[in-house]
């Protein structure tokens, strides 16, 4: 009952992130009331293993004293500290100066925002600050990869390169430019690593020089592209891109808001790349979700510029909730788990997770299976041989959802019928095989589906 009116008070009144607001209406919403370990709980009692760790973000898993005990012990110390007028909190400055220190290269300074998508807006406007400091101001060019995905700003979504995030709202922007994604699974040149590096590396230069190498102020990248449907680039690609705009003083900027804090394994996935950004954004794992905080890293370079352009001004960018004295002190409670042991249970876990998901290959609607560590995806199609992607109403995630809520576990369920997966890095082993066990039985009720059978 208690559950009832509480769907009735959020149909009315709650408004759903990348939602249809219609079909939200008509569905109702699932409450979640409790979760531990990898498990959550809905107001039913039901319990599913949580296979997306919320939204790619509860790195960590739920439940942890450690961290709540952080939070509450910092409300009742110092619940609110500016960063403006110079002024600082512990939490806040021992968090950055362990972030930089795990940080690659010199990413030694460390802005604190309130998730990723304002983390990316920072990097926009430190870009362009750091260009004006420069003495070139004409670079206002910003280039980034089809099916990544920056934020739900309106600077973010304009560098994303997704339809939902443009369609209706007037987006990109005009200095917002895209190259084409590595895709390996659906790449016109196949999936030869090479090719597809050859490729971008190509477009990437057409572009730079068709804008202009003296116009182009930045470069974005995700290591592995989330939102897009889990898109893992060749080993290589990473390092290919980084060179090219390094022929040009192209800033590089990695998001990984997504594969941060151990999701690929190590806890930044750009140190496996071997590049150095001259800026990256962290956000989710960060706090493992407990509550919001999102980080740029800004590199000497980066930082020293800015820092002498502005002289003795202010520079004028700055949010009342920069460095939350809470969100630092859950920040430092999460970082003691993941370094007591959750980063290596995270990376025996994430080769569990893929060699289970592998195992599903034979399955007749498994096209591709990617990605690394605790990061993962299962592409389904009804031709193999075609790569012919599932019927647009059988694709449609809310029924791939459904039937993997009723098996027990939560899965992302993209649009174009990609499954999607990031569990905690506390998972057991059996938590792992129940996580591919419970796919198998999607896949098979999913093969059951009357769209995809009159599509096969
Ligand atoms: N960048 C990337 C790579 C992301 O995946 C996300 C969120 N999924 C964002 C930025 C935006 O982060 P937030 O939702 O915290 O604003």
């Amino acid at each position: 009952m208690l559950s009832n009116s509480l769907i009735e008070l959020d149909r009315a009144h709650l408004v759903h992130p990348v939602a249809s607001w219609r079909g939200h209406e008509a569905s109702g919403a699932r409450m979640l009331v409790k979760a531990s370990g990898a498990t959550v709980t809905d107001a039913e009692g039901k319990e599913l293993l949580d296979g997306f760790a919320g939204l790619w973000c509860v790195n960590a898993g739920y439940g942890y004293e450690s961290v709540v005990e952080a939070a509450a012990q910092q409300m009742r110390d110092l619940p609110y500290a500016t960063g403006y007028f110079s002024l600082g909190s512990e939490p806040a400055a021992r968090l950055a100066a362990r972030l930089a220190e795990h940080a690659p290269g010199d990413l030694n300074h460390v802005y604190f925002t309130l998730g990723g998508s304002d983390a990316v807006d920072s990097t926009v406007r430190f870009a362009r600050y750091y260009w004006h400091s420069k003495g070139q101001p004409q670079r206002d060019q910003f280039i980034s990869v089809a099916n990544g995905y920056h934020g739900s700003s309106t600077v973010g979504a304009g560098l994303t390169a997704l339809p939902l995030f443009h369609a209706g709202f007037g987006m990109p922007l005009d200095w917002q430019h895209k190259i084409s994604s590595h895709y390996a699974y659906r790449n016109p040149v196949g999936r030869d690593p090479q090719a597809i590096i050859d490729v971008s590396v190509a477009e990437l230069r057409a572009k730079i020089a068709e804008l202009g190498p003296e116009r182009v102020a930045a470069f974005y990248v995700e290591p592995i592209q989330g939102s897009g449907g889990v898109l893992v680039p060749p080993k290589g690609w990473i390092a290919a891109m980084h060179a090219v705009c390094r022929e040009h003083g192209i800033l590089f900027v990695a998001d990984e808001v997504i594969t941060g804090f151990g999701r690929t394994g190590p806890i930044f996935a750009c140190i496996e790349e071997g590049i150095v950004p001259d800026m990256m954004t962290t956000a989710k794992g960060l706090t493992s979700g407990y509550v919001p905080m999102g980080a740029v890293f800004l590199s000497d370079g980066v930082f020293n510029t800015i820092a002498d352009g502005a002289g003795a001004a202010a520079v004028g960018h700055g949010y009342t909730y920069s460095a939350h004295p809470v969100s630092a002190a859950v920040g430092l409670a999460v970082l003691d788990l993941y370094e007591g042991g959750l980063f290596d249970n995270g990376i025996a876990m994430g080769q569990r997770l893929m060699a289970g998901l592998q195992s599903l290959a034979d399955h007749p609607l498994v096209g591709d299976v990617r990605g690394r560590g605790m990061l993962a995806a299962v592409e389904l199609v009804v031709d193999k041989d075609k790569k012919t992607p599932l019927p647009a109403a059988a694709a449609a995630a809310t029924r791939v959802f459904d039937r993997a809520w009723q098996n027990g576990l939560v899965v992302r369920a993209f649009a174009q019928g990609v499954i999607g997966y990031a569990p905690p890095l506390c998972c057991s082993e059996s938590e792992i095989d129940a996580i591919v066990a419970r796919t198998r039985k999607v896949l098979d009720l999913t093969l059951d589906d009357p769209d995809v059978r009159a599509a096969m």
